[in-house]
C-alpha cells in the first residue's frame, strides 16, 4: 500500500526554478489530505518555499504530512505546527576545504572547455551547504529574465552534452566527492552517495515505512537521470514528460483512491 507520495521538483511539478502552477497546488492539497508527500530535488530550502510551499494553501496539519528533501536530502525539513515554522530535523554538510577545492576545479574545468559565462545572472557557483551547485548561465537567470531565461536555459544543452563533458572532466580531480548532471544547466557535487536515492532511503528510516509505500515521480527516470537512483533501488517510479503531465498522474493516484 502506498502512503508517500514522492516528487522531483524541477520539470515534475513546476518549470524549472518557477512556481508551481494553481493545478498543482490543488493537486498537492488533496494528495496531503490523503497521503504524506515528499518532494526531493537539488535545490536549497528557499527554493521550495519560492516555487512550492508560498503557492500551497492548506492548513497546518496537512502542512506536516509535507517532507522537504533540499539538496537531494542531505537536508530535510518538516512543518512544525506548534511553533508554525519549517523545521531542519538534519543536515550534513561539506567541509570548507571541500568546498574551496571543488570551486576551483568548477571554474578551472568551464573554463577549459570555453563553457565559463563572462556574463552570468547571479553567481555561477553556489554553495548550498551540503552541495556544491555549478549554474551555466548562474543561478538567478530564471527571475532576471523570465521566460527568456528559462528559454535561454533549454537551448544551452538540450542533448547533456556539455554538461556531460564538465562532469566527465572534474570527476576524477574531485574522487572523493560526487560529481552528477544536476538540472538544465547544472553540475551538482556533493559527499558520495548522496543523490535521491539517498534522501528517500534517509525518509524510509525517519518515518519507518518501507520502500513498497513510497510511489515516486519524477522527469528524468531514464539511466544518468537525476531520478533513477530512486527507480533504481526498487521506488514504483511513474515518469512525466513534464510538469504539464504530473496533475494527470495525481488524478490517476486519487482516482484509485478517492
Ligand atoms: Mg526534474
Amino acid at each position: 500500500m502506498k502512503k508517500l507520495i514522492a516528487f522531483d521538483l524541477d520539470n515534475t511539478l513546476a518549470e524549472s526554478k518557477s512556481q508551481i502552477p494553481d493545478v498543482m497546488s490543488e493537486c498537492l492539497a488533496r494528495l496531503l489530505a490523503k497521503y504524506d508527500v515528499c518532494i526531493i530535488s537539488g535545490g536549497k530550502f528557499e527554493q521550495f518555499e519560492k516555487q512550492v510551499i508560498s503557492r500551497l494553501n492548506v492548513t497546518d496539519e496537512l502542512l506536516s504530512k509535507l517532507h522537504i528533501m533540499p539538496t537531494c536530502g542531505t537536508r530535510y525539513y518538516r512543518y512544525d505546527q506548534i511553533d508554525k515554522k519549517w523545521q531542519m530535523i538534519y543536515h550534513n554538510n561539506l567541509t570548507a576545504e571541500q568546498k574551496t577545492r571543488i570551486r576551483a576545479v568548477l571554474e578551472h574545468g568551464a573554463k577549459e572547455l570555453g563553457i565559463w559565462e563572462a556574463h552570468p545572472y547571479g553567481e555561477i557557483i553556489e554553495d548550498r551547504g551540503s552541495q556544491v551547485t555549478y549554474s551555466a548561465l548562474g543561478q538567478d537567470i530564471g527571475e532576471m529574465l523570465g521566460e527568456e531565461g528559462l528559454k535561454r536555459k533549454y537551448e544551452w544543452d538540450p542533448y547533456m552534452k556539455k554538461r556531460n563533458k564538465l562532469r566527465d572532466l572534474i570527476a576524477p580531480q574531485l574522487s572523493d566527492l560526487e560529481v552528477r548532471v544536476g538540472g538544465i544547466t547544472s553540475i551538482d557535487i556533493t559527499l558520495p552517495g548522496v543523490d535521491k536515492a539517498y534522501g528517500i532511503r534517509k525518509l524510509i528510516d525517519a518515518l519507518e515505512i518501507s520502500a513498497d509505500n513510497i510511489l515516486f515521480i519524477g522527469d528524468m527516470l531514464q539511466e544518468g537521470g537525476n531520478d533513477y537512483p530512486v527507480k533504481a533501488m526498487g521506488i514504483d517510479s511513474i515518469e512525466v514528460r513534464d510538469y504539464k503531465d504530473t496533475p494527470l498522474v495525481v488524478e490517476g493516484i486519487l482516482g484509485v483512491t478517492e
